[in-house]
């Protein structure tokens, strides 16, 4: 018996995302073999035996935005590769599909996992935050079968392998329902979920107008934005950069805020990232609690100094 990870590739290719599952299934694995199936082509699927992967398939024709079909394919995969574990990301297509998967398996499911499983007694201990992240539970899943969704940034990519060669799978593809009548592809940085380095912006920046200077500090560091609920309610910025409890959850290495109060619902949002920087001309702003590294001034003055700075230190000045 084997653990399966799913991983989509982007655009013809698979990032750190798809490595980092490589990594978390052959540890979720043990004794195991950790085999992953790409859904999809990726010119790079054989670096996936360099992150984890002993084996690695590849499916293609697969439609992934419809969940019925997706979690079909990758069930009956599951049977085919005699798979005791399922592992997929926990982004949109991930938390559509996993339930699905779970149910079609009998296994028992859990999400958003953001550390590998222990194995106990052929039970495997899986821990994620609760509670908005201001505690951890841990769930052991009883049954023979199992199916995790695992946030992104839960684990470092590691090389453990060499490059593999792939295989293709076969299992049947039913035809869909449903059609996709557009598609837009968000171009640039790294997506939120999977960013190493964000910077973030709240309703101190006035308005939609003053957010260069924010990009700008982005564009110095290489960073991928995002913002506080407000902002985007406000459309200064796209409903896709939102971070918070009602908005996405990351865990980057470095967070950035600047201009935002750090409201708890903002928090819930982003207080697993691993360094906060906030710069906030308040003193008593509630998120200097949650930070590790503090600016106060007004964010006009402070961050094109900054940026200036990063740039002049990415120079080698
Ligand atoms: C059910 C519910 C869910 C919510 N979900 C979310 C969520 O997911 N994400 C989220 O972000 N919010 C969420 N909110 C809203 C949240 O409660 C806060 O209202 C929001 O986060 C505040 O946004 P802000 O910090 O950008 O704005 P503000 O609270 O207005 O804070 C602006 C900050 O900018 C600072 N500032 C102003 N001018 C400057 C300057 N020149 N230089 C430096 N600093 C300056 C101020 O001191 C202040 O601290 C939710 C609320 C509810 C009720």
């Amino acid at each position: 018996m084997s653990v399966l990870v799913i991983v989509e590739p982007n655009n013809g290719t698979i990032n750190k995302g798809g490595f980092e599952l490589a990594t978390f299934g052959k540890l979720t694995a043990g004794q195991d073999k950790c085999l992953v199936l790409v859904v999809g082509k990726a010119s790079n699927a054989g670096d996936l035996g360099i992150y984890g992967a002993d084996e690695v398939y590849e499916i293609d024709q697969v439609p992934v935005h419809d969940s019925a079909v997706y979690s079909k394919v990758i069930a009956d995969a599951s049977e085919k590769l005699s798979c005791h574990t399922v592992i997929i990301k926990a982004n949109a297509n991930g938390k559509a599909t996993a339930g699905r998967v779970a149910i079609k398996l009998g296994a028992g499911l859990v999400s958003a996992a953001n550390s590998v499983p222990e194995s106990t007694g052929g039970q495997l201990q899986v821990k994620r935050g609760v509670f908005s992240g201001k505690a951890f539970a841990t769930y052991a899943i009883t049954t023979d079968k199992k199916v995790i969704t695992v946030l992104g940034n839960s684990i470092q990519p590691k090389e453990m392998g060499s490059a593999t060669s792939v295989q293709s799978l076969q299992v049947d593809v039913p035809p869909s329902t449903i059609e996709v009548v557009a598609k837009e592809t968000l171009s640039g940085r790294a997506p939120l979920p999977e960013a190493e380095l964000v910077v973030s912006g709240g309703r101190g920046f006035k308005g939609p107008e003053n957010w260069n200077i924010l990009l700008d500090l982005a564009d110095a560091l290489d960073a991928t934005t995002a913002c506080s609920r407000p902002v985007a309610d406000a459309d200064w910025r796209p409903h896709h950069e939102h971070v918070g409890q009602t908005g996405i959850a990351i865990r980057p290495n470095l967070y950035i805020a600047v201009g935002i109060s750090g409201a708890i619902q903002h928090l819930a949002g982003v207080n697993n990232s691993k360094t906060i920087v906030v710069i906030n001309k308040d003193p008593e702003a509630p998120f200097f609690k949650a930070a590790d590294y503090g600016i106060v001034g007004d964010l006009f003055e402070v961050v094109p100094k900054l940026t200036e700075e990063i740039k002049k230190l990415k120079a080698g000045a």
